[in-house]
């Protein structure tokens, strides 16, 4: 069968802050059939993982899915490219490319995004040599409002190749895509936790050194997580045991019912937020492929909003972000 199709589709994001009843649906599993509901709808929208916060996926005509559009088209391992249907996932493509002792050049902190969606939003990872996942894109096509398709090259079609990429779903169907990929690494991965003040003395330095940079501040807390991962040649140390007992007893049980019951009787949160980061107290230190690194366990359900601002400036911004969350609790 080339399509699935299904009328008054209930879409749920993960969230679950956007729900809406879809009058059609489709799962096309060719690009023949991608291209007939396309041709035959006035209005489509796409939809990947719906791991998007904002009403990015509503239609009051057409939803289609690339679920079932997801294979690995060709390896170039010489000019270390990939080429694949847009609606495979992400951690599908670190599970294939692991198995060619390959891997993504850089990552987000989950890995179930399908590869269009996570380009359409400039999906990112850390990391300041490392730009946002659509920059590892070489080539795209798109199917047209009229059933066409238009290929755009990063090198051919510069202009337009920028102004297409990162698209939020509104210029077409993304089909398939070609991106750069890398030899397979290690991140030997230190998290641990540091005064916020230290941290903010010492912020151009951690950034600067290490390869990916990112830090977790739970608010009411003086120390703030710092994870720093730096790519190594060297081999994996980190337990199989260890990561099942954090990864999925600590970080996805305990957590999730820690913030439950700060749901439940939010004046428990700040001791709650202090416990969680003095388990950071000990550093983690081990070296592990990379994606497992990058991918963090589960996180409970959440919403988030993301700002953009200058490095240079981020010392005040951080300050006055940890100022505003206090005096607001205390008020
Ligand atoms: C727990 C969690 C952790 C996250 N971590 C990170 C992170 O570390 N870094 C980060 O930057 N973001 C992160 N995100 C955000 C996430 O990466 C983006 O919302 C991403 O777009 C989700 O991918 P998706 O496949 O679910 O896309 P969807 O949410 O389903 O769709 C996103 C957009 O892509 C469009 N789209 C989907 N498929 C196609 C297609 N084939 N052609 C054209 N347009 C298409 C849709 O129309 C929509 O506009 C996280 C989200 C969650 C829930």
């Amino acid at each position: 069968m080339a399509i699935i199709s299904q009328r008054a589709y209930r879409f749920r994001n993960w969230a679950g802050n956007q729900q809406y009843t879809a009058p059609h649906y489709y799962q096309p599993e060719t690009e023949a059939a991608l291209i007939e509901i396309v041709k035959t709808h006035r209005k489509v929208r796409m939809v990947g993982t719906g791991h998007s916060w904002s009403a990015l996926c509503h239609t009051d005509e057409a939803l289609i899915n690339l679920d079932l559009y997801n294979r690995v088209i060709a390896l170039d391992r010489d000019q270390k490219l990939l080429t694949v249907k847009a609606g495979i996932k992400l951690w599908q493509l670190n599970d294939y490319l692991d198995t060619q002792g390959l891997a993504l050049i850089n990552l987000g902190s989950i890995a179930q995004q399908s590869l269009a969606g996570a380009i359409s939003t400039a999906t990112h990872g850390s990391g300041i040599q490392y730009r946002v996942l659509a920059s590892q894109v070489q080539r795209f096509t798109l199917i047209q409002a009229d059933g066409s398709v238009l290929t755009l090259d990063r090198d051919a079609d510069k202009e337009n190749f920028d102004l297409a990429i990162i698209s939020l779903g509104a210029l077409g169907v993304v089909s398939e895509v070609t991106i750069h990929i890398c030899e397979a690494f290690r991140l030997h991965d230190r998290t641990y936790s540091m005064d916020f003040d230290e941290m903010l003395g010492r912020l151009d330095e951690l950034v600067t050194t290490t390869d990916h940079f990112k830090m977790w501040w739970f608010p009411h807390v003086d120390d703030i997580v710092l994870y720093q991962y730096q790519r190594t040649t060297a081999t994996a140390n980190d337990s199989r045991l260890r990561q099942w007992l954090m990864d999925e007893v600590l970080s996805v049980l305990v957590y999730r019912f820690l913030v439950w019951i700060g749901n439940l009787l939010p004046s428990l949160r700040p001791t709650f937020n202090k416990l969680l980061v003095l388990s950071f107290r000990s550093p983690l230190d081990r070296i592990e492929k990379s994606y497992r690194v990058f991918n963090v366990a589960d996180p409970p359900i959440h919403r988030e909003a993301e700002w953009a601002f200058d490095l240079r400036d981020a010392k005040e911004v951080l300050s006055a972000y940890r100022k505003m969350i206090d005096e607001r609790s205390a008020s």
